[in-house]
Order: C-alpha cells, then structure tokens, then sequence
C-alpha cells in the first residue's frame, strides 16, 4: 500500500509527489495523459513563481516586465514595471520536469491510467484505474486529488462540488505572428464578454492567441484572429484551436476523511487572470506536508486533514476571495465603462502610483485590487457607474478597510 496516491500529473500533483517523495515516502502519481504537463495552457508565471519553483533557462521564451494592453475601443495603453513580472515558459516541460525529479527520487508515475472509482474504508482508500489494457487497484493510505478543471474525482472521494456555472471557458491556438515583441491583451464584448483576449509571443514567430470568458462561444476568439491578421500582426489563419475551463471558486471544502483537493480541483485559480499554475503548486506543496504529518500522526480523519484548508487559506486565500469580487466588478461593467476606467487607471500617474509600486504583483493581485478602489479618483469613477457595480465596490472597500 503507498503512503498517498496522487491523481493528476499537472502542476499540483507533480509538486505533492516532489515533496512527498523528498521526504522520503512512498506516493504514486497516475494521470491518464501520456505527456506529462500537457494541458491547454499559455505557460505564464509570475516573478514570484519563478523564484519559488525555478525554470530551467533553457524553458524561459520570454521575460516580460511590460505588456500592451488593447481598450474596447481600440486605444492602446503600454504597462510598464522597472522590474521583470512574469515569465512565458514551455509549460509541459517545466511541468514534466517536476514530475520526473519526484520519479528519480522515489515516486511510481503511472502515465495513461484513467482513474475510475474511489472507494475508502477503514484503513485505506482504493483507486480504481484503467490503462495499458488493463484494469488496476492502487491502494493508499491517503488520496491527494489534483486532476484538474471538473468534478467527476473530488465527487468520486466524497468532496462536494460547489456552483459548477462559476467558471471561465478558455480557448487558444498557436498562430504565427510577425514583429511581436511583447504581450497583448485585448478588452472588449466583442472579443470576450466580461473577460479578455491575449497575444503571447513564444518565439521570433509564434504566439499563443486565446480568449477566456463566460461564454462557451468561440466567435469572440474568432474575430480577434481576423482583426489581427488583417492588421498584418498575425501572418496565419486560425487553427486547432482548443479549449478548457478555468475554475473560479474554490469548492466548499477541499478535504475530507484521507482526501485533500488541489489545483483546479479545489478550484484555486486567480480569479481575474485565469492564472492556476503558481497556487496549484503552492497547495501541492501544502497537501504534501499535511500528508506528512497526518502519517507520522497516523491520523488521517477530515478534522486532522483540515489542517490543508487552514494552511492555503493563509497563503492565498484573500487573493481568490478579493480577486473574485473584482471579477464580479469588473463583469458588472459596460465596455463605455471599462474604456473610462482605462484612461484613469492607465494614466501616467496613477500607473506610477499603483502599478510601479513595491506592491504590484502578477502573482498576488488583492492589494494592487483594495488600491485601486480605495484610489480616490478611481473610487469616484467606479461609483459614477451606478447601482450595477454598487455591491462589488462595497464589497472591495469594506476589504480595504484591513489593508496594512
Ligand atoms: C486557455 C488556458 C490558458 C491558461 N493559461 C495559464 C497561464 O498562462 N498561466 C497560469 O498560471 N495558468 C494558466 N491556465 C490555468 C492552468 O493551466 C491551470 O490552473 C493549471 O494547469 C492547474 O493545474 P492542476 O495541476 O490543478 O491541473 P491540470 O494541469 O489540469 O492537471 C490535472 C491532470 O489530471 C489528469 N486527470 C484528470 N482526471 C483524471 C483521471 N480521472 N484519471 C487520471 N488522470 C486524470 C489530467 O490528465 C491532467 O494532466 C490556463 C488555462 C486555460 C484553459
């Protein structure tokens, strides 16, 4: 029997079967995928990632410490930081290098097994896979559950699921691309209702093009393809294009009796980016060492394993609750709005105050968030809006209140 089974070899997964197997326990990490890391994703990452979990160079496409951000209306606004911000890295290798070190340290990986059924009972809890042909039982004393977007797992161990239509739908392709030098992010209903469109250069002459938002509709993506392909930046048709969802709350409780949830099972994606990779590896890391201590304590119930829920709500959890109400604000929003919004909040001024300071983060937005609304200017604006964006705002104020 292993000390804990692992279900999903992405960036949670990877990095619990890391520290377990650093720490010199018995863990498997199966996933159904045969290449590692190999979900749809454009292989952003904050500084703050990149100097917890580093990137080997040769992974790095890019350093970005400035992006062109696209208004509704077609105004470009150019965000700069003195400082590099975040990083476009090749995801399945830097993901896949996670998990071939906890390999080479101990982990059994079993790629291409479908997990099929949980059943726990008093001593352990078995996993029922399929895979090379056959059916297997791997058997654990604790199941760690980090296979991604959807519930089907977390259900199958026990976990309630929380509002399934809280989430965002992804889609992107790889386009070729001429003279692009820095990220693009393109605003507007047109491209992706209550959300947004990018451009990520991953070499002198391919991009990733995708769009996340509400809606499972593609068009948004579609249209932005043939705006920047008429306007010569993009130099190819559209194509293969692929899509996923991104979840948007954590579920209402990410452990139970011999099982946690991390990732985008738990639901731990930045609320206004998208972004999962970073907190999805932070709560590997966290599960990882309440599993330690639950086996040396031999206690593996719901109220030992809260110990997990404690911990990532310390590291990150206002980022997911005050990222949200942005999001709810931010949606809340005409493109009349947004495009008002921009032009204060992009201004040169308020950019040196908000988005140059030591604060800003693209790994932690909540306090770039609480000062922008707590900005006078902004604040005024953002209540001009009217009775729309009224409880978000009161919401974010009432959390400024406790900013240090
Ligand atoms: C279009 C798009 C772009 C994105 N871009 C970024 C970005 O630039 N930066 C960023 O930080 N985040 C980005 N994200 C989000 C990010 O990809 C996720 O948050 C992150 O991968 C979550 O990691 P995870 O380990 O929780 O899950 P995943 O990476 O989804 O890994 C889960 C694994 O579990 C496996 N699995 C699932 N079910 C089973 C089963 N029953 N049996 C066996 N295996 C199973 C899957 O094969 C998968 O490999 C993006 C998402 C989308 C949709």
């Amino acid at each position: 029997m292993h000390d804990a089974v692992i279900v999903g070899a992405g960036p949670a997964g990877s990095m619990a079967a890391l520290e377990l197997a650093k720490a010199g326990l018995d863990a498997a990490l199966i996933d159904h995928r045969h290449r590692i890391g190999d979900k749809l994703c454009t292989g952003v990452i904050g500084a703050e990632c990149a100097d917890r979990f580093p990137v080997p160079p040769d992974l790095t496409y890019h350093r970005a410490s400035s992006a062109v951000i696209h208004s509704p209306a077609g105004r470009r606004y150019t965000v700069e930081h003195p400082q590099t911000q975040a990083l476009i890295v090749d995801r399945v290798a830097y993901i896949a290098g996670i998990a071939r070190e906890a390999e080479s340290r101990g982990a059994e990986l079993r790629l291409g097994y479908t997990v099929r059924g949980v059943e726990k009972s008093a001593d352990r809890v078995a996993i029922r896979a399929s895979g090379a042909g056959e059916d297997r039982l791997f058997e654990g004393r604790l199941l760690i559950a980090a296979s991604g977007f959807g519930h089907s797992l977390t259900k199958m161990a026990g976990l309630e699921p929380g509002n399934q239509r809280d989430f965002l739908m992804g889609c992107q392709a790889e386009v070729r691309v001429s003279d692009l030098d820095s990220t693009q992010v393109f605003l507007g209903q047109d491209v992706a209702r209550s959300s947004f469109g990018w451009l990520v250069p991953t070499s002198p002459a391919t991009a990733l093009l995708g769009t996340i938002s509400r809606s499972r509709d593609q068009s948004g993506l579609a249209r932005l393809a043939s705006r920047l392909r008429a306007q010569g930046g993009v130099t190819s048709d559209l194509a293969g294009v692929r899509h996923w969802g991104i979840p948007l709350k954590p579920i209402p409780k990410t452990y139970g009796e011999r099982v946690m949830a991390l990732g985008d099972a738990a639901g731990f994606a930045k609320p206004i980016t998208g972004g999962g990779i970073y907190y999805a590896m932070l709560s590997g890391l966290l599960a990882a060492r309440t599993a330690i201590d639950a086996l040396d304590a031999e206690d593996f119930s719901a109220g030992f394993l809260s110990r997990y829920e404690s911990a990532w709500k310390r590291e990150f959890g206002d980022e997911l609750r005050i990222g949200y109400y942005a999001r709810m604000l931010f949606e809340s929003m005409s493109d009349a709005q947004i495009e008002l919004l921009m032009e204060t909040f992009l201004s040169s001024e308020v950019q040196e105050q908000l988005i140059n300071s030591p604060d800003f983060s693209f790994d932690r937005h909540s306090r770039t968030i609480l000062r922008t609304v707590g900005h006078r200017r902004i604040a005024r604006l953002i209540a001009s809006f009217g009775p729309s964006v009224a409880p978000f705002l009161t919401r974010l104020l009432k959390s400024a209140v406790f900013l240090r």
